[in-house]
């Protein structure tokens, strides 16, 4: 694992206090307002990966959206090397702003266009973000191929997407990404439609990128065993808010809240990547509004959880938002201070 949580230059990205609530319902529907993110921050240093671990619904798409530019928070600020994000850039992405922030999505077979040619889709960006010139873009385009393994790369240059496969299609995608030298990569479940057979080799391909490039990582996934193998950190998100936050092998090892340990007890081996898990989300209808929102489904619900939303806890290197351990002072908007603090002190 990277020793990023070492570094103590200032983190390349730094998201406080990210809220965002949503309206929905249509014309015959009455309007229900549904908190998205309550009051999310994190940071990711450059050579770090980060894992956003939570269920569907659980928010961790819309940080991505967000950091994407594709939404405005309510409240909240991103600062990208220390620079305000939301005070200067335009909604949608300025082209400098997506030369450094980019995405790697879910689906490998719809975020290619089937009519282009890999060279197509590498030669755009690297012409596009002035990153190569019409004289030297095919080089780059091979030297791209060669560094996500798709040799022989010159063969791979000017096959279609429908000639490769899925694991192929995600390799293209990821350099593509690459191909305007980002500084921060945000992969959204980048192995969850691929075969369970090469979902490590996409993984290790990105924990090498991390490493040689000292890119930074944001992984959105579901999956503790995917985020476990490429993460130094975990954020686990439950309804729109960080409930446990923490290095990732100590929070796979020994899960502290108790969301987490039930997402992990979901997965029917935690050893074997993107492994089928069960939804562990309570219905909105059971959520208890005052208390802890996790209440209704928690095995260790006491009469305090019903009636108080814990703060943030110190268990370990973790933080950890649940009545189980002794407060310490923590606020409510401090998952990562103490984790990362004492991480570094290790
Ligand atoms: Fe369970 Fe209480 Fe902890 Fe919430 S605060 S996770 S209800 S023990």
């Amino acid at each position: 694992m990277s020793s990023a949580h070492e570094s103590r230059e200032t983190p390349l990205l730094k998201v406080e206090g990210l809220s965002k609530t949503f309206l929905s319902g249509g014309l015959f529907a009455r309007p229900q307002t549904v908190v998205a993110l309550r009051d999310v921050s994190f940071t990711v240093d450059r050579g770090e990966a980060v894992a956003l671990v939570g269920e569907s619904g659980s928010g961790k798409s819309t940080v991505a959206r967000i950091l994407l530019r594709l939404e405005r928070p309510d409240e909240g600020r991103i600062l990208l090397d220390a620079e305000d994000i939301l005070a200067t850039e335009p909604l949608r992405a300025s082209l400098p702003y997506r030369g450094r922030v980019q995405m790697v999505f879910q689906d490998p077979f719809g975020s290619l266009n089937r009519t282009h040619d890999v060279n197509h889709h590498l030669a755009r960006p690297l012409l596009r973000h002035k990153r190569a010139t019409s004289k030297d873009v095919r080089e780059k385009a091979i030297d791209l191929l060669h560094v996500v393994g798709l040799e022989p790369a010159e063969e791979f240059i000017w096959r279609r997407p429908y000639e490769l496969s899925g694991g192929q299609r995600q390799r293209v995608a990821i350099a593509r990404a690459l191909a305007v030298d980002p500084d921060l990569l945000i992969a959204d479940e980048p192995t969850s439609m691929l075969d369970v057979s090469i979902r490590m080799n996409i993984l290790t391909l990105l924990a090498r990128l991390k490493e040689e490039r000292r890119l930074a990582m944001l992984l959105i996934t579901h999956d503790l065993a995917s985020a476990r193998y490429l993460a130094d950190r975990v954020l686990v998100l439950f309804r729109g808010r960080i409930v446990e936050a923490g290095p990732a092998d100590e929070i796979v090892a020994s899960p502290a809240h108790p969301y987490t340990q039930a997402l992990l007890e979901s997965i029917a081996d935690v050893g074997k990547l993107g492994a089928e898990s069960r939804d562990v989300e309570p219905d909105p209808d059971e959520l208890s509004s005052d208390g802890c929102p996790f209440a209704p489904r928690c095995p260790e619900a006491m009469d305090v959880c019903w009636k108080v939303d814990p703060s943030y806890r110190t268990v370990d290197s973790r933080r950890v938002r649940c009545h189980l351990y002794p407060e310490d002072g923590g606020g409510a908007g401090e998952a990562e201070t103490g984790a990362r603090t004492q991480a570094a002190g290790q």
